[in-house]
């Protein structure tokens, strides 16, 4: 949500990370915990006792959120789907799809693992809970045990909404993707489904907010604006996805680029360059070569004093599969390539010489125009 991600671990080959505002979470839980819901239902236990349970309790949540995520990956990836990693963040997690799933079976599968594994989770922390109680468990104890056993089944219950694109509302699109055999109709469906319920979301938190409930209003607010924008951009992202796919690079690519030489320096590349053409990438090429490209970003990082001195060929990037592309590759993953560097144009390069560069800008126009003139 804020951008800003900490890789943790490795998970079965995926990396798990938390993006900041996860820390914020942990805090307010760990704290609402300790001081709200333990001492409220188990009354009696010292301060220490009650920070021990908010600890465990939130570190419970966090496994739990894990690896009910987990599932979802290990599922898509048996499905031959690639996945970015997991990403904790403030709502919870999300495992990062890179593409749509492959079949409706695959993302009915998919969805539905999910929730599956949260009600399996919770019942195994039931099983544990009910254990200690008759066994004679310390208090502390049983009061984490049981309240891991009933977030597992609240996280199910929430996923298991229709609102795409939560579990429930993927489960929907499988379901109406199987019927129609259309993804396209089924994802404008679900979506729309998901955008009411999000709406939903957002008017029950401002009546909350405004019948002096001012935290609960709050995260309905919160939860309703991060799901009408997620189900409003899933419909897009497909229909993106629709219009590119099979569309080679070549055809959007601008054969003729503006190059630069590695010998001239900071202050011309700026002058001559960056502020005449307004471009953010350059390939660098020496006599016919091509060595690679220096963008506006590593500009910035020299000191400005220094832009008369250094030249572009001090600090060229070399080129690498995160810079370039060939002309036969599907227009799609160079867009996906974009949004995971941040570039918005790449290098084509056919038989290591430069052939052109695409450029985000040219693949949007022709999307826009394929959608006025086609919808
Ligand atoms: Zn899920």
């Amino acid at each position: 949500m804020f951008g800003k991600r900490i890789n943790l671990f490795k998970l079965f080959g995926f990396e798990v990370r938390i993006d900041l505002s996860w820390i914020i979470i942990v805090i307010l839980v760990t704290w609402s915990l300790s001081k709200g819901l333990f001492p409220f239902h188990y009354k009696g236990l010292s301060v220490m006792d009650y920070w021990g349970m908010g600890i465990a309790g939130t570190l419970g949540l966090f496994l739990s959120i894990i690896l009910h995520e987990l599932s979802h990956s290990l599922v898509a990836r048996s499905y031959g789907m690639p996945m970015k990693g997991i990403t904790l963040f403030i709502f919870g997690g999300v495992a990062e799809m890179s593409d749509e799933p492959p079949s409706a079976k695959a993302e009915f599968m998919m969805a539905i693992v999910g929730p599956l594994s949260s009600i399996i989770i919770g019942l195994v922390f039931y099983g544990m809970h009910l254990m200690g109680t008759l066994g004679g468990w310390p208090k502390p104890v049983n009061g984490v045990l049981r309240y891991i056993f009933v977030i597992n089944l609240l996280l199910a219950a929430f996923n298991l909404l229709p609102a795409f694109p939560l579990d429930g509302g993927r489960v929907l699109r499988s379901v109406l993707w199987l019927i129609k055999k259309n993804l396209r109709w089924a994802t404008r469906v679900s979506s729309t489904i998901g955008i009411a319920f999000s709406i939903g979301f957002i008017i029950l938190g401002v009546w909350n907010v405004l019948s002096g409930d001012f935290i609960s209003g709050m995260w309905w607010f919160l939860i309703g604006m991060f799901l009408h924008g997620a189900a409003k951009a899933s419909y897009q992202q497909l229909i993106t996805r629709k219009a590119l796919e099979g569309e080679p690079v070549r055809r959007f690519m601008e054969p003729d680029p503006v190059v630069v030489e590695p010998s001239i320096s900071i202050e011309q590349l700026v002058e001559n360059y960056i502020y005449k053409y307004h471009y953010k990438m350059f390939p660098v090429v020496n006599s016919g070569r091509l060595i690679g490209c220096v963008t506006s970003r590593q500009v910035k990082e020299i000191p400005r004093e220094e832009w008369g001195r250094k030249k572009v060929g001090d600090i060229v990037i070399q080129c690498s599969p995160e810079n370039t592309i060939g002309p036969q590759e599907d227009a799609m993953k160079a867009l996906s390539m974009m949004n995971q560097t941040g570039s918005s144009r790449l290098m084509v390069i056919e038989e290591g010489r430069l052939a052109g560069i695409i450029a985000l800008k040219d693949m949007l126009k022709f999307l826009s125009l394929k959608v006025e003139l086609e919808e």
